[in-house]
């Protein structure tokens, strides 16, 4: 299935993230891990939000479930589903539209399942507390179909997580998010450790199940590859902030922020070799980032008014925005300085 036939250009979005924060409080000052992230999805959609390690990408996933823990706390913002904002739901609001209408797949699906249940007394514990009302056959019925719906034989339903592999587990993991038709699911980087040919069918497996409900993904990672594979529209963030937001296709092809430019340019090339380029320099501390861009000191293009002078998220084409100070001026990315980048044999 296409973006064009997933996605009906004039449906409302599903999900509306608005001037989000989310900080930590630590003894040198609040660390913005997320600072002023709008964005927002229709039904069908799938938006890959990536960064390094610390671009605020987890934070991201926890804020938009309200999962969001001390030291962490939500210092602004809105997360609308379908018009009615999370933030400001009552707990019992919270926990019935948990699953229900936004579900997690978290990282690491093994933390996320319990090791003293079997997977189909979970499924059906999580199904039950949101609709009391159906019998324990009805409830069996639908394990089935859950573990079938993930590429699961019904058998591994009477195994304890420990007895499955990565791969299941994370189907697993899967099985119970989506248990109840969310509308939004919100999938956070859920093929970390495991090998590429068990990735690739995860996402497969995840693309499959979206389709079939027609719900949109938000999906959480840092390899731009597997970004690139599932979605259809890539936010790119970087110290919290999100830099970049465009179409996939044109995200890669003819990236806007030079720190985009650089994951891009970082992946292994299919039909011709090319030198591997590295990304200089490490990712700042959010408790005391540079002045003006965050990026500058990494940034090959960096001029003087990045070193004093924060860029916005401005609008550039109607379908990308982009926070760097060589737009508007240019049309697209300058050719590289070459001399500033650093490359990998
Ligand atoms: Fe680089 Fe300046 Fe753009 Fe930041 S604002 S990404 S430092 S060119």
């Amino acid at each position: 299935m296409t973006a064009t036939s997933r996605i009906d250009p004039t449906a409302a979005p599903i999900l509306v993230v608005e001037e989000l924060n989310v900080h930590y409080d630590t003894s040198s000052g609040p660390a913005k891990a997320v600072s002023d992230v709008s964005f927002s999805l229709k039904p069908g959609e799938r938006l890959g939000l990536i960064g390094e390690s610390g671009s605020g990408k987890t934070t991201m996933a926890t804020a938009l479930m309200r999962l969001t823990r001390a030291p962490g706390r939500i210092a602004g913002g809105s997360v609308r589903l379908d018009g009615r904002d999370i933030l400001k739901m009552s707990d019992k609001e919270l926990r019935e539209t948990r699953l229900r209408d936004i579900a997690l797949i978290p990282q690491g699906a093994m933390s996320s399942l319990n090791p003293v249940m079997r997977l189909e007394e979970q499924i059906i514990d999580a199904i039950a507390a949101h609709v009391p009302r159906m019998t324990r056959q009805e409830l069996e019925a639908k394990v089935t179909l859950q573990l079938t719906r993930v590429g699961l034989d019904p058998s591994v339903g009477r195994r304890y997580p420990h007895e499955l592999s990565g791969g299941m587990k994370q189907r697993a993991a899967m099985a119970i998010a989506t248990s109840l038709s969310p509308k939004v699911i919100v999938a956070d980087e859920p093929t970390s450790a495991l090998d590429v040919v068990v990735q690739r069918q995860v996402m497969q497996t995840l693309g499959r199940l979206q389709d079939g409900l027609g719900a949109a993904v938000v999906l959480i990672g840092h390899d731009m590859g597997l970004i690139a594979q599932f979605a259809d529209t890539v936010g790119v963030m970087y110290a919290g902030k999100l830099v970049e937001i465009g179409p996939v296709a044109q995200m890669i092809e003819h990236p806007r922020h030079p720190y985009t430019r650089l994951l891009v340019d970082s992946l292994p090339g299919i039909d011709q070799k090319k030198p591997l380029v590295g990304i200089p320099g490490l990712p700042p501390p959010l408790v005391n980032l540079p002045a003006g861009c965050s990026f500058n000191p990494r940034c090959p293009y960096a001029f003087e008014r990045c070193r004093t002078e924060t860029p916005l998220l401005q609008q550039i084409t109607p379908l990308e925005r982009v926070a760097c100070h060589l737009y508007p001026e240019h049309q697209s990315l300058p050719p590289r300085p070459a001399a500033k980048l650093e490359a990998r044999p």
